[in-house]
């Protein structure tokens, strides 16, 4: 496991209902821990994976704990990360492990 970014989310326990940030890692853009929240624009220019501009890509996204805080509820671990020209527009809960090449870098064209 190399250097990887994090988008930090706000969560919601479904069995407690606690709201907590949530930090989910991913690897796209310059990719060297740098700390993002959802409309925010992704930096290039170091340790670049993907590839600037693109139209629409999903990245994959995994969270670093997989349990609520407070009640330890298990909650969902894995995201796809929508992003639309380098603006990272919104996150869902992972649809398809296998539309992710992970040789090529966890992105995927849309
Ligand atoms: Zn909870």
């Amino acid at each position: 496991m190399g250097a990887y970014n994090i988008l930090k989310i706000n969560a919601k326990c479904e069995n407690c209902n606690v709201l907590f940030i949530d930090n989910i890692q991913f690897k796209f853009g310059d990719t060297w821990q740098n700390e993002y929240l959802i409309g925010e624009k992704i930096k290039w220019g170091r340790a670049d994976i993907g590839v600037p501009g693109l139209n629409k890509v999903k990245v994959y996204g995994v969270s670093e704990s997989d349990r609520c805080p407070v009640c330890r509820y298990l909650i969902a671990r894995e995201y796809d990360i929508i992003i639309e020209k380098d603006i990272i527009e919104y996150i869902t809960p992972l649809t398809n492990l296998e539309d992710y090449n992970f040789d090529e870098g966890n992105y995927s064209l849309l």
